[in-house]
């Protein structure tokens, strides 16, 4: 049976998600889209696709069986929780929501509700690679995990649109959620150190260190930098007390010319991710056509949020802050 799914916001992502949704995967259709620019949802919609005024109003329409959101992280709130209202199965791109008092208002919205509607877009869990990684620390022959290090690099960011903000409210909500999950473990507290600024970026502070420290005791050190010029690289390794496990350089063609023998690094989180994309909207397509949700949830969200909230109080006080989270659920227990 076919899923009928209508897409909010058709920026590089939605366009991204739309084109996976159309062309690669199979028992979906993209039946409807919806964005504040109407002329590039009309430009985005498959043939055949309706084009909505509003998000409301695709939410509602009875031809939407489940949706993906992917509009800016402050519009996620309301589309969120219009969603649960309708009953309807909701993929949602990071980051969930954008402050802890509208993650607490969505998870107490599908806490009401009774059942898990929310799949949030951290795609790295369906990551071939990360999965490996994660079966060899499970395995447990390395021993215990002790600090795990990750590397967030993109080649540059949009001027004047990414602000000094967003590697700690935008990014780091990818490396706080991956931490949590490859470690099976939860993040206490974050510190955050300011090196010294790159040139590349004008006014933005970047790089940025955080520090995550882990209810275990496990220290996260991750490099968070937006403007490195030579691409997209993301990389982890974990040190174990007998050993070391890291994701593997992927493999690419090696190019040999007068610059050297080299291999190619992806462009940006597309070409990375993308048979994790892929393989995190197979999954959802599976659950969403059984009415839920599966992998990451409204309350990893609601974590990675307050994560990057403690994170921003630290760059102001310099110190350490806590991450307090409310009990959890009994929905989003394992
Ligand atoms: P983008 O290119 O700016 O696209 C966002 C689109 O949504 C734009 O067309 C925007 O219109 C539209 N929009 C904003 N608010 C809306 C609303 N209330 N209703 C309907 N449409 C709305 O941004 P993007 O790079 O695609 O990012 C979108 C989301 O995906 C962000 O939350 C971002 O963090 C996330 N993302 C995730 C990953 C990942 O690795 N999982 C990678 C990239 C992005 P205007 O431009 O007119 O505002």
């Amino acid at each position: 049976m076919t899923l009928r799914v209508g897409v909010i916001g058709t920026g590089m992502i939605g366009q991204d998600h739309i084109r996976r949704l159309t062309k690669v995967l199979q028992d979906v259709e993209v039946v409807a889209v919806s964005d504040i620019d109407q002329a590039r949802a009309s430009q985005a919609a498959p043939a055949g696709a309706e084009v909505f005024d509003t998000p409301q109003a695709l939410i509602r329409a009875d031809m939407v069986e489940a949706v993906v959101i992917c509009s800016w992280g402050a519009a996620h709130e309301e589309q969120l929780l219009d969603c649960i209202a309708a009953g309807k199965p909701v993929f949602c791109e990071k980051p969930m929501v954008t402050s802890e008092a509208a993650a607490l208002k969505v998870i107490e919205a599908e806490v009401a509700l009774g059942r898990r509607l929310i799949q949030v877009g951290f795609m790295r869990r369906f990551d071939a690679d990360y999965r490996n990684l994660k079966a060899v620390i499970d395995e447990g022959y390395l021993g215990a995990p002790l600090m795990y290090r990750s590397v967030h690099r993109n080649a540059s960011v949009p001027e004047g649109l990414y602000t000094s903000e967003m590697p700690l409210n935008d990014t780091l909500v990818h490396d706080a959620d991956i931490s949590r999950w490859l470690l099976s473990d939860e993040i206490v507290g974050v510190e955050v150190r300011i090196p010294k600024r790159s040139s590349r970026g004008g006014e933005l502070r970047d790089p940025t260190l955080v520090l995550l420290r882990m209810a275990s005791g496990v220290i996260v050190d991750v490099e968070i930098s937006v403007n490195i010029d030579y691409g997209y690289d993301i990389r982890g390794e974990v040190s174990c007390e007998n050993g070391v496990a890291a994701l593997p350089n992927r493999p690419a063609t090696v190019i040999s010319d007068r610059h050297g023998i080299r291999q190619r690094i992806p462009v940006d989180w597309r070409e990375r991710f993308i048979e994790a994309y892929d393989q995190e909207f197979r999954e959802w397509i599976a659950a969403a056509r059984d009415g839920g949700a599966t992998g990451p949830s409204a309350w990893d969200g609601y974590v990675s949020t307050l994560t990057a909230d403690a994170a921003l109080r630290a760059v102001t006080s310099g110190h350490y802050e806590a991450v307090n989270t409310i009990s959890k659920p009994a929905l989003y227990e394992a």
